[in-house]
């Protein structure tokens, strides 16, 4: 059986319609039968999200509008993309969400303050509304062979919280994703990025720029042949490119060298997306959603950093 390819889309991927049909047309265009395609939120929503939680703890403020202004972003993002009948029953669980996130609201209204459940339930919904537009966005333009399945990563990633950050519970994943999808299933899973459970039941996320982590974590559990991260940059580059505009893309690096240069703040990569990946040994891509065309940066357990040329770097199995 062919392996799978696992491919993140960070939110600035996912922030607009054209974005979308971009990263329909990326994912349409590999031909192997076994993709998971996990989504970070469409570009702002998470802090658009946690803005709330922060507003109704203020005096006096009013949320109401602001819930509402996202959730018309997302009706007006969906009405220009998939047809009428699927349009609705977005609409509808959009504003189902929409009243929940209103009621927690209220509640953090009247007791000033929220508590990390809360802003974790919250923050989460994000990757709800991009991935349960985007699944029947490619379904019905028809172009890819095989199935379209929404997986809710609440339903597969279980974590148990510690100093070091979240810890996957290998064991019970494994036995959700397995559970989740039909065994000789061929067609590509639409994954929510940052969202997970705790060993105890509740609904968490991996933290900021989470995604990533995400991506690895489906990679793993999947034992794909690699990973890709789409963002909005042609790779990992030798600087901020905010801060230093013509910084070069790194070709190559190791599994250890990216950890570093993402636990030292290079954004562009979660610190912890390297771990599920050097366990198994899964070369992890970074790519731009933009510039598809460019070869990115591989991160793997022994670069060839010396020499750039093709013929020294494993190969891409997507088309891409
Ligand atoms: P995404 O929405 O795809 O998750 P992020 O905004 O989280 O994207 O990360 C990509 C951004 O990281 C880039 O646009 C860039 O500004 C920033 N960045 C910071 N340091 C680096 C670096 N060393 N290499 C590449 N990008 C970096
Ligand atoms: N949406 C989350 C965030 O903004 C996770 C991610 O995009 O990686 O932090
Ligand atoms: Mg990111």
């Amino acid at each position: 059986m062919d392996k799978w390819i696992v491919h993140k889309f960070g939110g600035s991927s996912v922030a607009d319609a054209g974005c979308f049909r971009r990263v329909a047309e990326i994912i349409e265009a590999s031909p192997n039968p076994h993709e998971a395609v996990v989504l970070s939120a469409c570009r702002g929503v998470t802090d658009a999200l946690l803005g709330l939680v922060t507003l109704a703890e203020t005096p006096d403020a009013y949320f109401p509008s602001a819930v509402e202004a996202l959730k018309k972003r997302h009706v007006e993002l969906a009405r220009g993309l998939v047809s009428k009948a699927a349009f609705d029953t977005y609409r509808e669980q959009l504003e189902r969400d929409c009243r929940d996130i209103a009621g927690m609201l209220q509640t953090v209204r009247l007791i000033r303050s929220s508590t990390y459940s809360m802003r974790d339930v919250i923050s989460g919904y994000g990757e709800i509304w991009s991935t349960r537009l985007f699944a029947p966005f490619l379904r019905e333009r028809g172009r890819i062979k095989g199935d379209v399945l929404w997986i809710d990563a609440r339903e597969v990633v279980i974590v148990e919280w510690g100093s070091l950050g979240p810890a996957v519970q290998w064991a019970v994943s494994e036995a959700n994703l397995q559970r989740l999808v039909p065994a000789g299933f061929a067609g590509r899973l639409i994954v929510t990025g940052f969202v997970a459970t705790t060993i105890k039941g509740i609904q968490t996320t991996l933290g900021r720029n989470g995604s990533d982590f995400s991506g690895s974590i489906f990679g793993a559990l999947l034992n794909a042949a690699e990973i890709i991260i789409w963002t909005d940059v042609d790779g990992v580059l030798s600087a901020d490119p905010r801060l230093v505009p013509n910084a070069e893309v790194i070709d190559q690096l190791s599994y250890n060298e990216a950890m570093e240069l993402a636990y030292f703040g290079a954004k562009v990569i979660h610190p912890q997306t390297m771990e599920p990946a050097v366990a198994r040994d899964i070369p992890i891509f970074i790519r731009n959603t933009f510039a598809p065309q460019k070869r990115g940066t591989l991160i793997c357990a022994n670069p060839y950093r010396r020499s750039r040329s093709r013929a020294s770097r494993p190969s891409i199995r997507s088309r891409w």
